[in-house]
């Protein structure tokens, strides 16, 4: 009811909240000072790997706590910010700032894990990406191999395009994933062409699992395409246990969601994974 849900707001953090600018125009006006204004932060989600239980993975998801509007959800600002070509200098920031933590976490004798970014196509597709990533590494001195770079199939629509701005991220040594699998209208025949490490379940099909005897197929064929190719699969938006057994009864290697996890701020992360 409309009661209950203002409750929840007064009381909670809404991340989800929706329509909180008047429009597009001024919420893209105030995203154009958020990183100057300090707005933007950085959540990350534990990847749980299903075999051992053990987290050595996570998602890095963008935050915006916007000084006059509050909290805007990425599915409402990330468009804005790709349209208008500021995604570049977000996601620009966000690399920076992932580098920057692992560097920190080396120096304070933290374990190694990995930190996946979400790369929009706009981003993606910028003539210097990959050597935007291959500074940042050197400028922080990280070890590719704990960067993953999340990409969509909206991002390969150019093969040769595509294929030379992934090879490029695998000669560098970081990972690449592709993100939200199964939601796009790519062909299939691009997980051979081109040099991909993970597979990226999309949630919508983890989400109807028991209700949906097609979702189950679909998932089952995945995660043994995955393995038959030899990538590494990972399952999106899992929030009850039932959709974990289905998981590991078919062997799928991680998982991500709430029922794990949300994602949280990093100060968090570090004292509840690294600080003993
Ligand atoms: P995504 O990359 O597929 O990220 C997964 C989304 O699902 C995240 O939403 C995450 O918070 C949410 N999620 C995780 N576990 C569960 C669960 O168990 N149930 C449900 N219902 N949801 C779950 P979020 O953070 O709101 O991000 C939404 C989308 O915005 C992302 O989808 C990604 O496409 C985009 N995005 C987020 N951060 C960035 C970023 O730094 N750069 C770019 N380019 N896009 C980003
Ligand atoms: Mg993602
Ligand atoms: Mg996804
Ligand atoms: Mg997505």
């Amino acid at each position: 009811s409309v009661k209950e849900h203002g409750r929840s707001h007064f009381r909670y953090y809404r991340e989800d909240m929706t329509n909180v600018f008047p429009n597009e125009a001024l919420m893209e006006a105030h995203l154009r000072r958020a990183i100057e204004f300090n707005e933007l932060s950085i959540h990350l989600q534990p990847q749980m790997d299903l075999n051992n239980n053990s987290i050595n993975s996570f998602e890095a998801l963008l935050r915006w706590n916007n000084r006059k509007f509050g909290f805007v959800s990425p599915a409402q600002f990330i468009p804005i910010a790709e349209a208008s070509g500021l995604i570049i200098e977000i996601g620009d920031w966000i690399i920076d700032e992932v580098c920057r933590y692992q560097k920190e976490w080396h120096k304070k004798g933290y374990r190694p894990v990995r930190i996946a970014i979400n790369i929009s196509p706009k981003q993606f597709r910028k003539e210097n990406f990959a050597r935007k990533i291959k500074a940042t590494l050197k400028k922080y001195n990280v070890s590719p191999e704990l960067l993953e770079v999340e990409i969509t199939e909206s991002s390969m629509t150019n093969v040769h395009e595509t294929f030379s701005i992934l090879t490029e991220l695998k000669q560098l040594g970081v990972f690449v994933s592709v993100d939200d699998f199964g939601t796009g209208y790519s062909s299939l025949s691009y997980l051979k062409r081109y040099p991909i490490d993970i597979i990226k379940i999309d949630q919508s099909f983890i989400a109807d699992i028991e209700k949906d005897d097609k979702n189950e197929a679909i998932i089952k064929a995945i995660i043994s395409m995955s393995h038959n190719l030899g990538l590494e699969v990972i399952a999106e938006g899992i929030e009850e246990p039932s959709q974990v057994a289905f998981l590991k009864r078919h062997q799928c290697q991680k998982g991500q969601g709430y029922f794990y996890n949300k994602p949280l701020p990093v100060e968090s992360i570090v004292k509840k994974y690294f600080v003993s």
